[in-house]
């Protein structure tokens, strides 16, 4: 691996870096973008979709994306760069975080020229925005099983059923959603993909409020919702290869990011909070843990970068991905527990206090800290695809 940056892509890293210093916004700044992805006012809403609209301006957004498409049709070490200056600058997450880097790239590889020209800019610039309508009450981990109908009307399909935990379905346009077109096939085969206008008459949403007190997801009905013919992505019934296309986006992106911040940020905290009579920073196990979770850090980054390798060596996809999925949230976790040990009560308090004047921030990794072991495939199923793909263990 050679760790250095080119003069050119130096250069790339000090332009962004600038960019982000003069047009970010300090009450934008976020702690965690994968724990309010979904932001909890309107107002936080429509604040990051000017920031988006700005960046997509500067062509800031998805630089990996082709230039027709609005992107800067970037190289992977851009990308990279792009990514850890973005964290840095403690950037938050935009409108249409996940889905421009899950559905994008699934509208590039399977959506008509059409489709791809009507919806991938409104994407990019937040005019229009996105939620994913796969998961059913009873289809999460087996997909496959999912029970919602669209059904052949001649003119249009008419979709019956309803989809959970729909990640910012109450802000959005649109969604990308699974349906079975064919119930007779095989479960994986009668599948089909298409988008909805979420205002189209009979879909409903309904609230779902986390523990944290936040309305992050939905559960969404369908009563006799008519869908036009051109709404299909890719071929009929062949709607399972097109959620295939997601997932694997999906999984990329669903192991966390930012945690040698918070381990940065916990460092400085040990340092002020006092624990059986003494700062916190002055137990050994203290220090220990935190040199324990700076060290899984490293290790992480070193796993993703050996994942860039292949992928600059046009090489298949290995065991990285789903390894940084299942040991990122994991460690998202432990981070947690450790904070409710250093914290104390505090941990719990949604509120700033003098002791802890960035209390919500502990108090919503705290609850939130484990959703990333659910999100975009359990940690059991990343364990069942570790085991089975690339230990060759016999399968279940
Ligand atoms: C933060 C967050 C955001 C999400 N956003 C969206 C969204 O926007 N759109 C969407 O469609 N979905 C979304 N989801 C849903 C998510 O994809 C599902 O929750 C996930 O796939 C698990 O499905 P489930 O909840 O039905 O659990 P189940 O599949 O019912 O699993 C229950 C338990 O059984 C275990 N289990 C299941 N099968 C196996 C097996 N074969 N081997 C071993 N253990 C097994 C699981 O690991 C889990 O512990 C989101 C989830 C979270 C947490």
């Amino acid at each position: 691996m050679d760790f250095q940056y080119s003069p050119g892509q130096e250069q790339f890293r000090q332009e962004f870096r600038s960019w982000l210093e003069a047009n970010l916004p300090d009450e934008l700044r976020a702690f965690d973008t994968h724990f309010d992805y979904v932001p909890e006012t309107l107002e936080v809403f429509e604040q990051r979709r000017a920031l988006q609209k700005k960046m997509f301006e500067a062509r800031w957004m998805a630089i990996w994306w082709p230039p027709e498409y609005g992107g800067r049709g970037a190289g992977l070490i851009e990308q990279v760069i792009y990514d850890v200056e973005y964290r840095r600058a403690a950037a938050p997450a935009l409108a249409n975080f996940p889905h421009i880097n899950q559905w994008g790239p699934t509208l590039m590889s399977w959506g008509t020229e059409a489709q791809k020209r009507r919806f991938l800019i409104p994407m990019l610039s937040g005019d229009e925005t996105w939620c994913q309508g796969y998961s059913e009450p009873g289809s999460g981990s087996d997909l496959a099983s999912l029970q919602t109908r669209a059904v052949d009307q001649g003119d249009f399909f008419e979709l019956n059923g309803g989809k959970i935990w729909t990640s910012g379905a109450n802000y959005a346009d649109w969604m990308y959603v699974l349906a079975r077109t064919d119930s007779k096939a095989p479960k994986h085969k009668g599948i089909s993909c298409f988008y909805l206008d979420m205002k189209s008459p009979g879909v409903e949403v309904h609230p779902l409020v986390t523990m944290a007190g936040h309305r992050h997801f939905n559960q969404v009905f369908f009563e006799n919702v008519r869908l036009p013919k051109e709404n299909l992505v890719g071929p009929l019934n062949e709607g399972w290869r097109v959620a295939m296309t997601t997932l694997t986006f999906e999984r990329a992106i669903s192991g966390g990011s930012g945690h040698d911040l918070q381990i940065q940020r916990l460092a400085e905290l040990a340092r002020t909070v006092t624990l059986e009579g003494k700062p916190a920073w002055e137990h050994e196990w203290v220090r220990q843990q935190l040199a324990q979770f700076q060290i899984e850090c490293e290790a992480l980054k070193y796993t993703a970068l050996r994942a860039l390798t292949r992928q600059l060596k046009k090489l298949p996809p290995g065991p990285e991905q789903s390894t940084l999925k299942l040991t990122g949230s994991e460690l998202s976790v432990r981070i947690a527990r450790f904070v409710t040990e250093l914290l104390g009560g505090y941990a719990l308090i949604d509120a700033p206090s003098e002791p802890l004047p960035d209390a919500p921030r502990w108090y919503n990794l705290v609850l939130n800290g484990r959703m990333l072991t659910i999100a975009g495939g359990t940690s059991e199923i990343q364990h069942n695809i570790l085991g089975e793909r690339t230990l060759g263990l016999p399968k279940e």
